[in-house]
């Protein structure tokens, strides 16, 4: 096997809880683990220039100032984006296009509007617009998932997309399937089809794929830092510039007025008028970190090494009797997200098994129930890779998939089955 052109085990020695664990750590969909970098930069704004952001005319108030609008740069940066004011930061993508649908939603959707969405998104990027539509009146319609495929019957477009279209929003990255969509490629066919706005949810697919909101040309992207070795509570909405400034607040509170009277308020420049209330600068400062770490390693190295680990884990778990696998079959196609089930045992009793060898994994419907109901199944278990995992971690999953067999082999039998 072609090994990857990261430095493993170096890499693994940045990381507290890899370092020093026999963990093999592969929910990283879930979250991922922090590198030493990233805890660091938290602790050291709290020890030495802990204050509130803006309007502070003292030392460590200008630092924290330019720490937190400092990442905005990066951010942008990170995705491409021309202009750092069209980075919001958010608690994580659900609050992310939580605040698309509120703030855009509200304003800019009418009874008989429609949204499409598909049938493969997570919970987060489905249930916001159920909330909106509700109130609004506006129309869900889903593009249907293909269990042949792995992903959306794209060329429904047609039939799906009109003059009545407002808004299309659908994932870069599946979490439960690891399915890649060509977001260019689509973005490309919505925009022949109608005028609507189009909304990316970039959280599995930003921290391991090269994004660039202006080649893609989306309106929206929604991410969170936590999937991309970042602290938790740290997200971002991306949005073009001349959006933003149709939307109102999201929230309303501090930072986010130009003037309050009794009678009335008038709002922020844009971004800060989504960002009401103290903000999380201890992580907003980490996650630059982490932007840091990600951008020293590389995103294409990263997405190589995932490759690997990906085709292996496909390879190993493939040649097995007994084990189903979900998704496509090969690697290409797809980041590094394998869900599986050992026939005829739940889960939750494999990913119970495995965390007892001191493999992490995650079990259940991963927030894509739609999915789960197309492939007939409660859930799967899902094995999800980073850029510290290794070739040994995944022969360990290998070789712990037969042992779950064999302890199930007796119930089997015993229920005849
Ligand atoms: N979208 C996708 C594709 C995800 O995988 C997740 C989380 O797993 C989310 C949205 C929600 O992310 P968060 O929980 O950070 O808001």
């Amino acid at each position: 096997m072609t090994t990857s052109t990261l430095n493993i085990s170096q890499r693994r020695k940045d990381f507290p809880l890899i370092a020093h664990s026999a963990l093999a750590y592969l929910d990283n969909a879930a979250t991922t683990q922090k590198p030493f970098s990233v805890i660091a930069a938290e602790r050291d704004y709290y020890e030495t220039y802990n204050a509130n952001v803006h309007r502070g005319v003292y030392d460590i108030s200008e630092r924290a100032t330019q720490a937190y609008e400092g990442v905005r740069i990066k951010v942008a940066q990170f995705i491409g984006a021309d202009n750092p004011l069209g980075v919001i930061y958010t608690r994580n993508t659900t609050e992310a296009i939580n605040l698309v649908a509120r703030a855009w939603g509200a304003k800019h959707l009418a009874a008989g509007d429609e949204i499409v969405i598909t049938e493969m998104e997570h919970h987060s990027n489905i249930v916001p617009w159920q909330m909106i539509a509700k109130e609004t009146g506006a129309i869900i319609k889903y593009v249907p998932f293909s269990t042949a495929t792995a992903s959306p019957h794209w060329e429904e477009l047609p039939r799906l997309l009109g003059s009545k279209t407002k808004l299309v929003a659908f994932n870069h990255v599946n979490n439960s399937l690891g399915t890649i969509n060509p977001v260019a490629e689509i973005i490309a066919a919505i925009k022949k089809l109608s005028g609507a706005k189009i909304l990316i949810d970039g959280a599995q697919g930003v921290p391991h794929l090269h994004v660039n909101v202006q080649e893609w040309d989306c309106d929206f992207l929604a991410f969170s830092a936590h999937k991309m070795l970042g602290p938790t509570g740290i997200g971002v909405l991306y949005a073009k510039e001349g959006i933003l400034k149709t939307m109102d607040p999201f929230l309303g509170g501090g930072d986010m007025i130009k003037e309050v009277s009794m009678e009335r308020s008038t709002w922020n420049d844009i971004p800060w008028r989504f960002e009401a209330g103290t903000p999380n600068i201890a992580g907003v400062v980490a996650f630059g970190a982490a932007l840091d770490y990600l951008n020293t390693i590389g995103i294409q190295a990263i997405h190589e090494h995932e490759f690997l680990l990906t085709k292996l884990a496909l390879e190993l778990l493939g040649a097995m009797d007994g084990v189903t696998l979900y998704g496509t079959k090969n690697a290409e196609g797809r980041c590094g997200v394998v869900s599986f089930n050992v026939n005829g045992v739940h889960p939750h009793d494999t990913g119970t098994l495995l965390a007892r060898e001191d493999i992490a994994i995650r079990v259940g419907h991963h927030c894509n129930m739609p999915i789960m109901r197309r492939y007939g199944i409660m859930g799967t278990a899902r094995a999800s890779f980073y850029l510290y995992n290794t070739i040994a971690e995944v022969e360990r999953l290998a070789a712990a998939l037969p042992k779950i067999q064999r302890l199930f082999a007796p119930v089997k039998s015993r229920n005849g089955g």
